[in-house]
């Protein structure tokens, strides 16, 4: 193996180029060539690559969003589309290939190379955290934080107009960023699609609070658990409180990524070489305890991510 290629795909996350750095320069101080390829599969089968150097992932490890680009490709679907691909890859002289990106991404890689035979190593990074087999992907942290920094700001104006907030949050079919936010910002109902919930026992919890005297209320909705705009509704309607409705939308994917999530991303990338040297496809990285691991990837894909409900209680717990 003289050659390696990198992209980052599905959704952008907060510490992908950082990731991208460490797969750099981790192959680089090894003596390999890297190539990125842009935008994605999609670039993939459109043949944008560009071979790498040092200082092509100089400056980038403080910024968001992914320097490489990031796409979705309906046509990787196709085994057509994977042929291109591989052939792309093939005439560039790339027989190994890091992805950075979410489970779909590692379905795709999966199959590039069951179908073509191509290497491949998997990077979880993805803001939601849906990713089993590691306790953390790039971006969630930071994204964490960004949505913990607007529930501050929403707690000042609430508590001023005393008023009830629903804030919306990403999360489709997962509830880690509202939970880990919820938490953080002491929300005073969380919730997520992962745990049946009554709209009564959120009224009820809200009209005890009014009883002893709070001011303002705060309720984290991820998107997959309903639709804030008709919780709000519901809400106004049952107690008669002052009721807004914030979705924070794509300011949850951007910003400097946290220092967890920059130093996560060293490590996933530096492992991600390392596996390919060691002459390893199939895999993905992952953190366990702290330990940063590595899994087969199918395997990893039929395995289900559970969400910590004692986290959940205990948030429940605090916010009585
Ligand atoms: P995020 O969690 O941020 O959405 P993701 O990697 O799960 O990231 P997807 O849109 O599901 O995002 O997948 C990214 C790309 O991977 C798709 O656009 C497609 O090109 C490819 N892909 C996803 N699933 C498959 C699959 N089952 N077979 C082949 N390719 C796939």
């Amino acid at each position: 193996m003289k050659r390696i290629g990198v992209l980052t795909s599905g959704g952008d996350a907060p510490g992908m180029n950082s990731a991208v750095r460490a797969v750099v320069r981790t192959a680089i101080y090894h003596g390999l060539e890297v190539v990125g390829i842009e935008r994605g599969y999609a670039g993939l089968i459109n043949g944008e690559m560009r071979l790498m150097n040092l200082s092509s992932v100089g400056d980038i490890v403080h910024r968001g969003g992914t320097v490489l680009r990031t796409a979705r490709s309906e046509a990787f679907r196709t085994p057509q589309g994977r042929a291109q691909a591989a052939d792309n890859l093939r005439k560039m002289e790339v027989d190994a290939l890091v992805v950075i990106g979410g489970d779909g991404s590692f379905r795709g890689a999966t199959l590039l190379a069951n179908e073509h035979g191509i290497k491949v190593i998997g990077i979880p990074g993805t803001i939601d955290n849906d990713i089993p087999c590691t306790d953390y992907t790039i971006g969630f942290d930071t994204c964490v934080n960004t949505v913990l920094d607007a529930i501050n700001k929403i707690r000042d104006t609430a508590t001023s107009h005393e008023r009830t907030f629903i804030i919306e949050v990403m999360g489709r079919r997962a509830g880690y960023i509202a939970l880990q936010a919820g938490l953080a910002g002491g929300a005073e109902s969380i919730l997520i699609p992962e745990v049946p919930f009554s709209l009564e026992d959120v009224v009820q919890k809200l009209l005890r609070g009014h009883a002893r005297g709070k001011l303002h209320s705060i309720i984290l909705v991820a998107e997959g658990a309903g639709s804030a705009l008709d919780i709000g509704k519901y809400i106004e309607e049952k107690t008669g409180f002052d009721t807004r409705v914030t979705i924070l939308g794509h300011i949850q994917r951007g910003g400097a990524p946290s220092a967890f999530d920059r130093v996560l991303a060293a490590r996933m990338g530096a492992k991600a070489v390392e596996l390919l040297l060691a002459g390893e496809s199939k895999k993905m990285v992952g953190i366990v305890s702290e330990q940063i691991k590595d899994f087969d990837i199918e395997w990893a894909l039929q395995q289900k991510k559970e969400i910590d409900l004692e986290v959940y209680k205990l948030a429940n717990i605090l916010s009585i």
